[in-house]
């Protein structure tokens, strides 16, 4: 029968190396045994502490008793034309603290999506339930910020995703943290989740293929350029100017044009690497030519590359780009010396728009017709 577990037993996702090791001697054993306890875990993704063969068998029955390992749960699952799965994801909020708040965790859902393609797979993660930011064209600005997700919430989500489709891996996993929340505005658990995703000897997913998008948060973008491992950076840029943006984006107020780009221009980049600007053109207001000349005059000088995303029509009131003007952009940005590419979003006929999903979940609707759940 198995132990019964400890009322206060330790949530051990997301727990770092040096952390692993200061619970196995909380537990009166060497501190290696936290090192390996980290090998089961994330380089093994071992979530049974029976299955974690590397540990002498008393200690896997007294971690049976006094921690516990939560992976978020798949609450719905949508699978898409295109292949791309949309998870709904349910955070217990067991055993985990927020320490500002002192108290434990609240439940809450989330979105993750998985995004297959001929040799690697992509997965979008959420760093926030809801997020307080508030740009008019995301869904998930109409929730507000329900809170912040720990470290093993956030680097859980890559785990689902891996293990739900185990059965049709590709060699390569990016990750991009462009789910709900605003990456920078939740550092601590971001950086934590981050090292050990990006951790060779831990869940193993290459600098190279991680990418972190934020709104613009300027304090977060310094300090991230201080980190010895860190994952490519994407700016939310959306904009041609501060009066279009703070439109949009109404943090920009707080971190107008001009702060952002003297932080990207300051930004340490390694040899292989180069900022990505998203910019979500909306039909009749930021796409215009001008837009484009002005964005290239804004990013000129940083090794730097612009995402085009067309805006896809939802719930908001904004409209489809032309496809002409969406031509015409690109071929500005391009002639002006600016990398540009259009990206279309994918599983866009199982609620595209990053919101949309828990926005449903929250107004508890049954989903709508177009939606087939897949299990
Ligand atoms: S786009 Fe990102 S930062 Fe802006 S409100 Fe939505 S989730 Fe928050």
């Amino acid at each position: 029968m198995p132990a019964a577990k400890h009322p206060n037993a330790a949530e051990l996702l997301g727990k770092s190396r040096e952390e692993l090791r200061a619970f196995a001697q909380s537990l009166e054993e060497p501190a290696f045994r936290g090192a390996q306890l980290y090998h089961a875990l994330y380089a093994e993704r071992k979530f049974d502490f029976a299955e974690m063969t590397n540990l002498p068998a008393a200690l896997r029955e007294c971690l049976a008793r006094e921690a516990r390992i939560t992976l978020p749960e798949i609450a719905r699952r949508y699978r898409s034309g295109d292949a791309t799965v949309r998870y709904v994801l349910r955070l217990a909020g067991m055993g985990t603290m927020d320490k500002k708040a002192k108290a434990p965790e609240r439940p809450a859902t989330i979105e993750t999506v998985f995004m297959p393609e001929e040799k690697r797979q992509t997965i979008c993660i959420s760093t926030q339930a809801g997020c307080a930011v508030d740009c008019r064209f995301c869904l998930t600005a109409t929730l507000g910020l329900m809170r912040n997700l720990t470290a093993g919430e956030i680097l859980g989500q890559v785990l689902v995703a891996l293990a739900d489709n185990r059965h049709a891996l590709k060699p390569q996993t990016n990750i991009v943290l462009m789910g709900q929340g605003e990456p920078l505005l939740n550092y601590d658990a971001v950086m934590g989740a981050l090292r050990i995703l990006l951790d060779a000897e831990a869940i193993g997913i290459s600098p190279k293929r991680a990418t972190l998008s934020t709104s613009g948060i300027v304090p977060g973008i310094e300090r991230l350029a201080q980190e010895k491992v860190r994952p490519k950076l994407a700016i939310s840029l959306n904009a041609s100017s501060d009066a279009q943006r703070n439109e949009v984006m109404p943090i920009n107020r707080k971190y107008p044009l001009e702060k952002l780009l003297a932080a990207c221009r300051k930004y340490p980049l390694r040899p292989w690497e180069k900022l990505t600007f998203e910019y979500v053109l909306l039909g009749g207001f930021n796409d215009a030519p001008e837009d484009a000349r002005r964005v290239a005059r804004l990013v000129n000088g940083l090794r730097a590359k612009v995402n085009l995303i067309p805006w896809n029509p939802g719930d908001l009131p904004y409209e489809k780009p032309d496809p002409a003007r969406i031509e015409e952009f690109r071929r500005i940005l391009t002639y002006k010396g600016v990398p540009a590419f259009v990206r279309y979003s994918r599983g866009q006929d199982v609620m595209a728009a990053c919101g949309q999903l828990a926005l449903l979940e929250a107004a508890a609707k049954q989903p709508l017709a177009q939606i087939s759940p897949a299990s």
